[in-house]
């Protein structure tokens, strides 16, 4: 079996578990599915609300959609704290380490370099075994810079992360074909092929009492992430191994299927991009990149041009013919202190090392194998 990587987005109503405070033993339980799911070999990013509601039940106040921005802003700074130290003691216990990265929009889509920046830093902790714990930067993040509510912000994450499932757990079984709540005939959707004016249609504004999002910002973010290229499961939290079952490809919830797959997706987009610079590199970094390996900086002679970390580059060979397209992953003044020099100096030349590699071979278009 494959490695799979799971975004998990964990509604307020999820873990208060219907109560009004932050249920302990709720996020025990969901810690425990997720070890099992990370033992089963895959890899799992949580994005957790309940911020907000933390920072409430710490001071001792009710939710009050009028309160000013600023009262908004201490809540949830006192209250992500409290949150972290909840899933970081549920976790403890099985002896696994968790991560805060707490986003905001313009480190998901608006800025190339701030993306890659959010990249690295979820790639990084993943690879090093530990779960990151994700949420909106609220305490900073006004109106104009945030994403506004988890549903989409867990889209995006599953986006910049290529993710194969993104799990949406809320008080909610998934999609209905009515509001069930107000028609008892609805029944549940298993799967939906595609998100059309009909799914959308059938996503009328049920809001949960605590969180932000309802079953219409839930259907916005499954159309984002499945147009990346990433399967969307909504259901309900509170049903039993919820987890486990939907990353073991179980019918749960509803499932929304994945569009185009995300790195042919991303590597359309690289071509349909202008280039900002290129690089000329040297027969052996030439043979690399045909057998689908990154370009390391030992194997560039020159330079040229002038981009950004994040940058489009096209990728010359030694005859100076256009062998690739990718992302850089240093501006082109650091690409010219680290041409032609070995990885393991990257950072004495420049002070700090962002990667290893100039362009990765997941952001890479080779064009003439
Ligand atoms: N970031 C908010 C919080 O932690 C949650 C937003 C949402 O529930 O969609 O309270």
């Amino acid at each position: 079996m494959s490695t799979k990587r799971l975004v998990i987005k964990l509604g307020t109503s999820t873990l208060t578990a219907d109560t009004p405070r932050i249920s302990r033993r709720r996020m025990l339980e969901i810690a425990r599915q997720v070890v099992l799911v990370r033992e089963a070999g895959h890899e799992v990013v949580l994005v957790s609300s309940g911020a907000m509601q933390a920072g409430r039940e710490r001071m001792g106040v009710q939710k009050d959609p009028r309160a000013p921005l600023p009262v908004k802003q201490m809540l949830a700074a006192v209250g992500q704290t409290h949150l972290m130290r909840a899933w970081e003691q549920v976790f403890e216990l099985f002896d696994v380490y968790v991560g805060q990265i707490l986003l905001t929009r313009a480190d998901l889509n608006d800025d190339r370099r701030r993306y890659l920046n959010a990249r690295d830093a979820l790639t990084a902790t993943l690879a090093h075994g530990i779960v990151p714990i994700v949420n909106e930067n609220d305490a900073v993040a006004t109106e104009e810079i945030r994403v506004g509510d988890n549903d989409n912000l867990s889209a995006l994450v599953a986006n910049v992360l290529d993710a194969d499932l993104l799990l949406i757990l809320s008080d909610i079984d998934g999609l209905f074909t009515a509001d069930p709540r107000r028609d008892p005939h609805a029944t549940l959707i298993d799967e939906v092929p595609l998100i059309d004016d009909d799914v959308r249609e059938r996503a009328t504004g049920s809001r949960t009492a605590l969180g932000v999002g309802g079953m219409n910002t839930k259907i916005q973010a499954a159309e984002l992430a499945t147009h990346s290229g990433v399967t969307v499961v909504i259901a309900n939290g509170a049903r039993p191994n919820v987890i486990v079952d939907a990353a073991a490809g179980a019918s749960v919830g509803t499932r929304f299927l994945a569009q185009a797959r995300s790195v042919e997706g991303r590597k359309r987009w690289i071509l349909s991009e202008r280039a900002a610079g290129s690089v000329h590199i040297d027969a052996g970094a030439a043979r690399a990149l045909r057998q689908g390996k990154s370009l390391l900086p030992v194997g560039v002679r020159e330079v040229v041009g002038d981009f950004e970390r994040g940058g489009i580059v096209d990728v010359l060979d030694e005859s100076g013919r256009t062998l690739a397209r990718g992302i850089a992953r240093y501006g082109a003044a650091d690409a010219r202190k680290i041409a032609g020099r070995q990885s393991d100096q990257i950072e004495s030349i420049l002070g700090y090392d962002f990667a290893p590699m100039l362009v990765h071979a997941d952001d890479m278009v080779v064009l003439d194998r």
